[in-house]
């Protein structure tokens, strides 16, 4: 029965390997290192510590820490690339800000093949964003999930703009940064009178990015309720810096 079919079980149905062939995502086909299971032996704990050395010496801006930190440098270069042609292993999906200035790879210090990420303006997870972490989560064992705002995002502005003075947007803008509405509302009543609305802004930046955190974290199919309640998954949230380019783990628990 269909029906019965649990979604983890339609995914690793090998009946429907053709299907998981296609979301490969730009190998083409299925890897072999996929298929044999190969996957990240980071933990969720220890993602986190590489992407959090890794912003330290972004913002301190010195690369060569890496002998004494002991964490890797970026992988990158051709012999990266042969190495991972056949099959990735990221150890950590990001769901950030399409925002020019905030490139995950570069702010985490990471290479090829390290970070799966999900991009769009307002860092909002819908269809799409979401079954692209469960992907990542299910088929290549990923363990940590950030969701990361930034300081002064356009999409989290508009969606303030929508509250405050009931602005609308054209083409299919105003829809996109829906999702982001209630967490400028609720920024606007959480933030004291005085207020400037700078202040109000990041207050809807972080409030997005909890609200979005809340929602993975609470997610009732069981793709990633079972890796977080077994503990092999973690979902993040974090604000970026702008100004001095540090990444403020707020809700790690
Ligand atoms: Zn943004």
């Amino acid at each position: 029965m269909v029906s019965t079919l649990s979604r983890r079980s339609f995914l690793g149905c090998a009946c429907c390997a053709p299907m998981a062939a296609s979301l490969s995502l730009g190998t083409g086909a299925l890897a072999p290192a996929h298929a044999a299971g190969k996957k990240t032996d980071l933990t969720a704990d220890q993602a986190l510590q590489i992407l959090k050395e890794g912003n330290r010496r972004f913002v301190a801006d010195t690369p060569d820490q890496a002998a004494v930190t002991q964490i890797k440098d970026p992988k990158l270069g051709h012999e990266r690339r042969l190495e991972i042609a056949e099959g990735q292993t990221p150890f950590a999906v990001l769901v950030s800000c399409s925002d020019s200035r905030v490139p995950p790879e570069l702010l985490f210090g990471r290479g090829l093949g390290e970070l799966f990420i999900i991009r769009n303006a307002g860092n909002t997870v819908d269809t799409t964003a979401l079954g692209s972490i469960e992907y990542a989560v299910a088929q290549l064992g990923v363990p940590l999930v950030l969701v990361m705002g930034h300081e002064r995002c356009g999409a989290v502005d508009a969606a303030l703009t929508v509250v405050e003075r009931n602005a609308s947007f054209p083409g299919s803008i105003g829809q996109m940064i829906e999702p982001i509405v209630p967490a400028a509302l609720q920024a606007k009543s959480a933030a004291p009178a005085n207020a400037v609305r700078d202040d109000v802004l990041d207050i809807a930046v972080r409030e997005n990015v909890k609200r979005v955190v809340t929602r993975l974290r609470s997610a009732s199919d069981p793709i990633l309720m079972d890796p977080l309640k077994a503990g092999k998954l973690k979902i993040v949230g974090a604000r970026y810096d702008l100004d001095d380019g540090s990444v403020d783990f707020f809700m790690e628990g």
